[in-house]
């Protein structure tokens, strides 16, 4: 490792945010070159540091960002220094970042002891959910205490964000009944908390209204082994006001604590590696078909396929054949 690599680990290890912004610029690189030296950067900087990792989803409007502002400096302010991470795979296809706009956390994102990296706009999904985990593990690296993880409310981002956190928050509008029918079942069961954010002037009695319907919903769902009694749970919160913040992030730790205590800490961040690793190598053998030699053989079987010459098992065969033996 050279010396400008050294100094950047030493400087990351210190907590410099230009240098972890600088890194996390060189994950998000496409260049083969790039890639090598952030794969040997991970692997320099370990993973002995770790974070809380929080992740946080809801409907655009809903008030995530001003969430974040105000629960961030109260975690700031308390003197734990927060990472907030935005995936936004929406600027996948629009090429812009949403989320991207820090002054959305005017005064979060001038806090010393706070770092915000919008999403990049341009990136695939797999190559959304590989940044995404490794600006983790460089805000782990960077010391970081709290790591908050926006993900709008679309579905396969959600999934993505709550398999790299230790807690997932689901921020929720004050609504009525009906609106709560919505709420898929699959979003609710990945939520370890729902905060009904606006709970203030004339949404409280309705924020108040909607955190009772979804705590009882949440009883219905079957117990987590992962979960001590009372969770998943619900909440009222106000962004605006803070009403609420600091229980929510009573309950937040409560739950952490009882987790590091019974090995499910342990157990979920072990699974997640796993996963994390399968899907590398998913999308690694996604990419092989997208390169030459490849993806011209490809396109010569699926001629094939499409004239009639070939069946399109037959074809495929060969080419799995193909692979194999490259
Ligand atoms: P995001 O799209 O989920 O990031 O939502 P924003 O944080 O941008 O908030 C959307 C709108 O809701 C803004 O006009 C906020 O001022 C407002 N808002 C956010 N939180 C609260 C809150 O706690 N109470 C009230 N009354 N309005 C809020």
């Amino acid at each position: 490792m050279d010396t400008a690599s050294q100094d950047s680990i030493a400087a990351i290890r210190a907590g410099d945010r230009r240098a972890l912004a600088r890194a996390i610029t060189l994950i998000e690189s496409q260049r083969p070159d790039h890639r090598a030296q952030a794969l040997d950067l991970l692997s320099a900087l370990g993973r002995d540091r770790q974070a809380l990792r929080i992740g946080l989803s809801g409907t655009p409007g809903v008030g995530k960002s001003t969430f974040i502002e105000a629960f961030g400096m109260m975690l700031v302010e308390s003197g734990l220094r927060v990472a907030v991470l935005a995936v936004d795979p929406s600027s996948a296809r629009s090429g812009g970042s949403i989320l991207g706009d820090k002054t959305r956390m005017e005064r979060l994102s001038r806090h010393p002891a706070a770092f915000i990296r919008p999403s990049p706009s341009r990136a695939q999904m797999g190559g959304v959910a590989r940044r995404t985990r490794e600006a983790v593990s460089l805000c782990e690296a960077a010391g970081f205490d709290v790591i908050l993880i926006e993900t709008v409310g679309v579905g396969q981002s959600e999934t993505m964000v709550a398999g790299l956190c230790d807690l997932f928050l689901l921020l929720m509008a004050p609504a009525g009944g009906d609106e709560l029918q919505g709420v898929k079942r699959g979003i609710m069961e990945m939520a370890d908390m729902i905060l009904v954010n606006k709970a203030d002037g004339e949404l409280l009695a309705t924020a108040t209204r909607t955190q009772a319907d979804y705590a009882g919903a949440l009883r219905l769902l079957r117990r987590r082994p992962q979960d001590p009694q009372g969770f998943p749970k619900a909440l009222c919160v106000s962004a605006a006001t803070g009403l609420g913040l600091d229980k929510a992030w009573a309950e937040m730790r409560a739950l952490a604590q009882w987790r590091r205590e019974h090995g499910h800490w342990d157990a979920r961040r072990a699974e997640q590696a796993a996963e994390a690793f399968g899907e590398e190598v998913r999308q690694g053998l996604l990419a092989v078909l997208d390169r030459e030699p490849a993806r011209g053989i490809m396109e010569r079987l699926a001629a094939a396929v499409a004239a009639g010459e070939r069946t399109p098992e037959a074809a495929a065969a060969e080419m799995l054949g193909l692979l194999g033996r490259s």
